[in-house]
């Protein structure tokens, strides 16, 4: 073989600090607080991420070692993403809305030594902190609602300020070791860490600034509404270090007004977050005077995203919408929905919208069949996603009850899709939500997709029903709009011109709302629970036929 002479400089991401000290120093970071917004440019932020490297090394923190965030999206959490990671150290996003029983689970199980806790959370950890017994400190984050509920934390302001001015002396990283850890939000078993390395976000945020991605560019106010104990904030806060994007942090303030006026306010041209955050905002535009038009490139993702939801915000409030899907486990962006044509007008371009859309550059997709073999790209054959590439998992961390999601190479996602011929994905469900009916899959996330397109319709999510003849059948569990009064049967006639005949649902359950996930994602398994258990209110039968 005969080498390449080219130079091996190492992906880490002393890299990006390096970045918002020189080209991207006068880029900002603004952040929500209850007195207005709190800006600083990233050069500020690079001395203040050298002081944090001391204050990691005076709190004893050794290369490899894992640092816990418990934080909403703010500066303080941004400087932790890049300081840790640069001393060697790895960055863990505990998901503030777990359960305690789980965030007692991985906290275990990742050793965190120090967790950095904002001060409006320590209330909710401090019941935990005397179960975790391998957390040395806590960091407390701001003094904004802190109750002092944690006794014996450090303060990060004053740590902060008692660190040494100088620059810090950064160790020489490999790209392989690893950078941040992110526990999957499994709805099954226990959840399960992903250990990304430097190597596989610097890629990952990388390919953020692909104009088929997200297209993140210096020109651009990015508002980070997913939260960045989540997936990376899908990378956007590194792909902002990266090119010097503007980032705008909304903190603890996600309730539609404040996120509207905030985006009146500074105009950011990206946003980030899941359809159920995006359907609250078009609510709160439609029934008052807000300008969102300053958003050019709005991206969605975490579960399907409704094509009308998309209409309806392009066509009342110049804000588009393009889907990406992705998991914890692809750091998380894999595939983006950009159309070969803008044309906004026709059908075509709409149904393409609303698939997941193509792999990234780097990024290989298969779809595999029941029996273990790949299906064809066909758009009509249906099998489950399995993916490959620079930044998505080869094992779990410190857990092998996983290693059935890796087939030779592939992880495998759990998501049924079809793709076309440009490889193009339509996902119609996760494998344990499918609807088997008669021996033929019954996708919900399409019947979902065309009850939310009903006017009166606030929110559907569809589970399975056993079924003696049938197997299963679905069953349309629907949130209406307030003062909305459509009935199980004009649902029935909304869907039927919409969806095969044998798909059309005998059941309904007009409930008050949809349960949700610690991410906001509807949570399927509560409804089906509820069903099984006689709880689930509302039901209407009604004759298909
Ligand atoms: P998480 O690891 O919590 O980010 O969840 C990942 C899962 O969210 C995926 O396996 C999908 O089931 C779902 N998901 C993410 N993005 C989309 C999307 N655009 N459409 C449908 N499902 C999605």
């Amino acid at each position: 073989m005969l080498e390449g002479l080219m130079q091996d400089f190492p992906l880490t991401l002393q890299h990006l600090r390096s970045r918002m000290l020189g080209v991207n120093a006068d880029s900002q970071v603004s952040t929500s607080t209850p007195l207005g917004l709190r800006r600083a440019s990233f050069h500020e932020l690079s001395e203040r991420i050298d002081r944090l490297a001391w204050a990691l090394k005076k709190l004893g923190v050794q290369r490899g070692d894992r640092v816990g965030t418990f934080a909403w999206n703010n500066q303080e959490h941004f400087e932790l993403y890049i300081a840790v990671p640069c001393v060697g150290a790895v960055l863990h996003t505990i998901n503030i809305r777990l359960f305690t029983d789980q965030l007692r689970y991985i906290i275990d199980h990742a050793e965190d030594q120090v967790i950095f806790v904002d001060a409006s959370l320590t209330a909710v950890l401090a019941p935990l902190a005397q179960h975790l017994k391998k957390v040395r400190h806590y960091v407390v984050i701001g003094a904004d609602r802190d109750d002092g509920a944690l006794p014996g934390a450090l303060s990060y302001d004053e740590l902060l300020a008692e660190a040494p001015s100088e620059p810090f002396a950064y160790p020489q990283l490999q790209e392989r070791e690893a950078a941040a850890l992110c526990y999957t939000s499994g709805t099954t078993g226990n959840p399960k860490g992903v250990l990304y390395s430097h190597r596989s976000v610097a890629l990952h945020s990388t390919a953020a600034l692909i104009s088929d991605a997200l297209g993140l560019c210096r020109q651009d106010k990015a508002l980070v509404v997913v939260p960045m104990f989540h997936a990376n904030a899908w990378g956007i806060p590194h792909a902002a270090a990266l090119c010097g994007a503007d980032l705008l942090l909304p903190d603890r303030f996600l309730q539609a007004e404040a996120l509207a006026k905030l985006i009146e306010q500074e105009r950011p041209t990206i946003m980030g977050c899941v359809p159920t955050i995006f359907a609250d905002l078009l609510r709160y535009a439609d029934s008052n005077e807000v300008d969102l038009s300053c958003l050019r490139n709005a991206a969605c993702g975490g579960s399907a995203v409704p094509k009308q939801l998309m209409r309806d915000f392009e066509e009342r409030h110049q804000v588009r919408i393009y889907q990406a899907w992705g998991m914890t486990e692809t750091s998380p962006v894999a595939t983006y929905s950009r159309p070969s044509t803008e044309q906004a007008s026709s059908e075509e371009h709409w149904d393409q919208r609303a698939r997941q859309g193509t792999p990234l550059p780097w990024v290989e997709i298969r779809l595999v069949g029941e029996d273990g073999m790949p299906v064809p790209s066909d758009g009509q054959t249906s099998g489950e996603i399995e993916v490959r590439g620079p930044w998505i998992a080869a094992a779990y961390y410190n857990d092998d009850s996983g290693e059935e999601r890796f087939d030779d190479g592939w992880l495998r996602t759990g998501d049924i899709a079809t793709a076309d011929g440009h490889g193009s994905l339509q996902i119609s469900d996760r494998v344990k939500d499918v609807i088997k009916s008669g021996g033929e899959w019954i996708s919900s996330v399409a019947l979902e997709n065309e009850l939310m397109a009903h006017p009166d319709v606030l929110e559907a999510a569809v589970i399975a029903k056993p079924d003696e003849r049938w197997g299963e059948r679905p069953l349309c569990c629907v949130v209406l709009r307030e003062g909305a009064h459509a009935g199980a049967a004009d649902l029935l006639e909304h869907l039927r011109p919409r969806v095969a005949s044998w798909w059309l649902p005998d059941e309904f359950a007009f409930i008050s709302q949809v349960p949700k996930t610690s991410v906001g994602k509807f949570d399927k398994k509560a409804l089906r629970h509820s069903l099984e258990d006689g709880t689930l209110a509302g039901r209407v039968s009604v004759r298909r036929a």
